[in-house]
This record gives C-alpha cells, sequence and structure tokens, in this order.
C-alpha cells in the first residue's frame, strides 16, 4: 500500500475563511432584507488598467499569427519582463539586483509556499504573529514544524515573534536562532510597516547568524510614507541574506490574471552553493513559466501610461483606508495599519474576542471583516478590514459602524 504525506494531517483546518462565509450564509437566510457588506477577503475589485488590457489584446494577437506565435516561455521569464522589474523595481530605487537574479512566476502565494523546499528541513522557521498563513502551513507539509498544540494553535518548532500594539507590530529579534525568517511588510493582516533602520537591524542580524530572510513584498506599491523601504535590497548587506517576494495582484488587480516574481542575488549562499542556482534548478524542473500573454500585461504596469493609471487605483484603495481609519477613529477604536497598507487593523471593544467581534458587526451593521485570531494566537482581540472594496461600499460600512 502506498504511503501519504502524514504531516499534511497534522494541518489544522483552515477553518477561517469557510467558517466567515458560512456565518454569513446563516445570517442572510434568517435576514434576506439586510443587504450585507463585505470587508473581508484581500481580494482587489477595481478592473485591470487600460494600459494592461491593451497590452493584453496586442500579445493576444500575436499567439494568433504563425509569426509572432509564443510557445513555453523561458523557465525564468521573458528578458523584457524581468529588465522592466529589475530597472523600475531595484535600480530606480538604488538596488543593486539585476535582471538575471528575477524570477517570474504566476504569483507570491505560490512562491512563498514554494521556496522553503531548497532548504533543509533541520531549518527552523521564525515568523510573525498573527501572519500571511501560506508560511507556516507550507513547512508543516514539509514536515519542519514539529507537533501542533491546540491549546496555545502554536507549533513546537516554529518561532513565533508577536507583533502587537504593545511593540508597534515590529517583530523583536528572537532570543533562538532561526535557519530562516519571514517577513512581509507592508504586513498582512496589520496593515503596518516597518522603517528602514529597522529592516537594517533585520538584515544585520541575518547575516551575523547566518540566517536567511524571506521578504514579502507584497503590498509595496501602497507605501505612502518615505521612512517606509519598498524592498529589502534598500538595505545593506541583504543581498547576501535575503530573497524578496512581489507581486501584480495588489498593485495592478492580477488576482485573477497571475503574475508575480521572486528575487535571489547571487550572494545569497550556503558554503559555496547559490541559492540562485537551486531556485533556477527548482523552476526548471516544476514551472514552465508564466504565459507570454500575461508577462505582455506585466511589462505594461511598468510603461509610463501603466503607472500613472496604476498610481489612481492604488489611490482609490488608500482612499477607502482612510475613510475606513478616520471613522473608526471618531467612532472611538484603536486603530492600526491603513497608512502603508490597504489593512486596517483594529483592537475589538469591551474585551471582545475577535469572533464575537465578528457576529456583532455582522448582526449589528451587517459588514463583515476577519477576526484576527485567525491569523495567529496574537490576533485575538484584534480585527481586519480590508479597503479594497468599492469607495460607496466602504463609505456607507463606515457609516454603520460609527451609528453602532
Ligand atoms: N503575500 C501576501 C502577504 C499576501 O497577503 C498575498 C495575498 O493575499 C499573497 C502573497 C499572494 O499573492 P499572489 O496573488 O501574487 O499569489
Amino acid at each position: 500500500m502506498f504511503k501519504i504525506n502524514e504531516n499534511y494531517l497534522k494541518l489544522p483546518g483552515s477553518y477561517l475563511f469557510s467558517n466567515i462565509a458560512k456565518k454569513v450564509a446563516a445570517f442572510s437566510e434568517a435576514n434576506p432584507d439586510k443587504e450585507i457588506i463585505r470587508l473581508g477577503i484581500g481580494d482587489v475589485t477595481q478592473p485591470l488598467a487600460p494600459a494592461i488590457i491593451d497590452s493584453l489584446h496586442r500579445a493576444v494577437d500575436e499567439m494568433g499569427s504563425a509569426e509572432t506565435f509564443r510557445g513555453y516561455a523561458p523557465d525564468l521569464g521573458y528578458e523584457f519582463l524581468r529588465s522592466a522589474i529589475a530597472k523600475n523595481d531595484y535600480a530606480e530605487r538604488g538596488c543593486d539586483i539585476s535582471a538575471d537574479e528575477i524570477f517570474v512566476s504566476d504569483g507570491a502565494k505560490c512562491d512563498s509556499g514554494n521556496i522553503q523546499e531548497i532548504f533543509s528541513v533541520d531549518n527552523k522557521i521564525a515568523v510573525c504573529d498573527p501572519v500571511y498563513p501560506v508560511y507556516v502551513d507550507t513547512n508543516v507539509m514539509a514536515g519542519r514544524t514539529g507537533i501542533y498544540d491546540t491549546g496555545t494553535e502554536t507549533w513546537s518548532n516554529v518561532i513565533y515573534m508577536p507583533c502587537t500594539a504593545e511593540n508597534d507590530f515590529v517583530p523583536e529579534l528572537p532570543e533562538e536562532t532561526p535557519g530562516i525568517i519571514y517577513l512581509c511588510f507592508p504586513n498582512n493582516p496589520t496593515g503596518t510597516t516597518i522603517t528602514k533602520e529597522q529592516l537594517q537591524a533585520w538584515v544585520d542580524y541575518a547575516n551575523k547568524e547566518g540566517a536567511v530572510i524571506i521578504f514579502d513584498a507584497a503590498y509595496e506599491a501602497y507605501i505612502m510614507e518615505e521612512s517606509v523601504p519598498h524592498s529589502i535590497y534598500e538595505c545593506e548587506g541583504a543581498r547576501t541574506c535575503a530573497i524578496e517576494l512581489r507581486s501584480f495582484s495588489k498593485n495592478a488587480g492580477f488576482t485573477g490574471t497571475r503574475l508575480g516574481f521572486t528575487v535571489v542575488p547571487k550572494d545569497l549562499k550556503c558554503g559555496d552553493v547559490m541559492l540562485h542556482s537551486l531556485w533556477a534548478r527548482r523552476h526548471g524542473t516544476k514551472y514552465n513559466g508564466a504565459p507570454y500573454i500575461i508577462q505582455r500585461a506585466g511589462e505594461a504596469v511598468y510603461s509610463e501610461e501603466g503607472k500613472a493609471q496604476l498610481k489612481e487605483q492604488v489611490a482609490y484603495y488608500m482612499k477607502n483606508a482612510a475613510v475606513i481609519y478616520e471613522g473608526l477613529k471618531d467612532a472611538g477604536y484603536d486603530v492600526f495599519g491603513g497608512v502603508n497598507a490597504p489593512y486596517i487593523w483594529l483592537k475589538t471593544p469591551d474585551k471582545m474576542t475577535s469572533w464575537e467581534f465578528f457576529d456583532y458587526l455582522l448582526e449589528k451593521a451587517n459588514v463583515v471583516g476577519t477576526p484576527g485570531s485567525g491569523f495567529g494566537p496574537s490576533g485575538e482581540g484584534y480585527f481586519r478590514l480590508t479597503a479594497f472594496g468599492s469607495y460607496e461600499n466602504t463609505a456607507a460600512a463606515v457609516e454603520r459602524i460609527k451609528r453602532l
């Protein structure tokens, strides 16, 4: 009889979004006259920008003619896209990253889940708490996380770095040294950020201890303040300790179109072995490249037209973020995030648990958000609202919460 990967059985069910869906469906059925506003999920709602649509159309036409048809894309991505990324995302920010250190993919979720497989199962990982669940769950699947404690909802072999209002949502350097450190700034779910000096301390720590940082910058486009780094490679020494993940989902609305990339500098080594070679080998073996059409759409993100249109799109969501942030503050809530990120993280009032507040908001205001405890134990007592809805719905939801 074959054997399965039993690590999969260790995974606690991902009840967060299915629980939310069930509760919302039950409420809807019992109250068919109530109009529910959803500010829970992290998906975008604005259509693709015109420059991106034009580029998609042109690429589709190319695929219909023998002279311009393209088959398999290069494993690591088309040169036109890798050069545009290297120039716009890195060179223009003073970061020393070359096009051949960029690996184009179909998104940051896959990359953030797959990257762990180039590391030994003996590494201990460190994650922020609360956290984007993919980092932990994919390490569970690989057998790296030890035993799950249902009481504390933590894994025995994972270093948790609490990020709460008490430490301004900035993780402290852990006492025990991890092999792999996951950092995500601007952060999902807290919507908070880190300054360049704070990130530099992490880079220095990783270089000193021989750890690798996996830096998820999926929300980079939402950074509005000068002090916040857009890339970990703005920090000195990051080329020898950091991998960066990027996505086209939130800056350009590619959640359904799918495009992202990972940067692995050639200076990042374990002994003589370049992680770049391992990731190239992995990519070449298991991945056949993001579609030509989509990579052309990605190229349009860096055109002058595309940049201007996307700036407007990000501004649209950030106006929603400001409406939520200010509205909740006026209503007396303790509110965080929302300034350099499309997420607003609030403290639940009157010592309500995250789920109690979820029920309260659903029943009294008919507004759906995400309970903070779903992102980790330190998320208990917090709640996430997203700025990805329409302006009208967002403003209406905030008015309802204010009236409570
Ligand atoms: N990383 C973080 C922190 C996210 O919040 C998300 C999506 O919500 C992703 C990555 C996924 O990005 P993609 O759509 O490129 O797979």
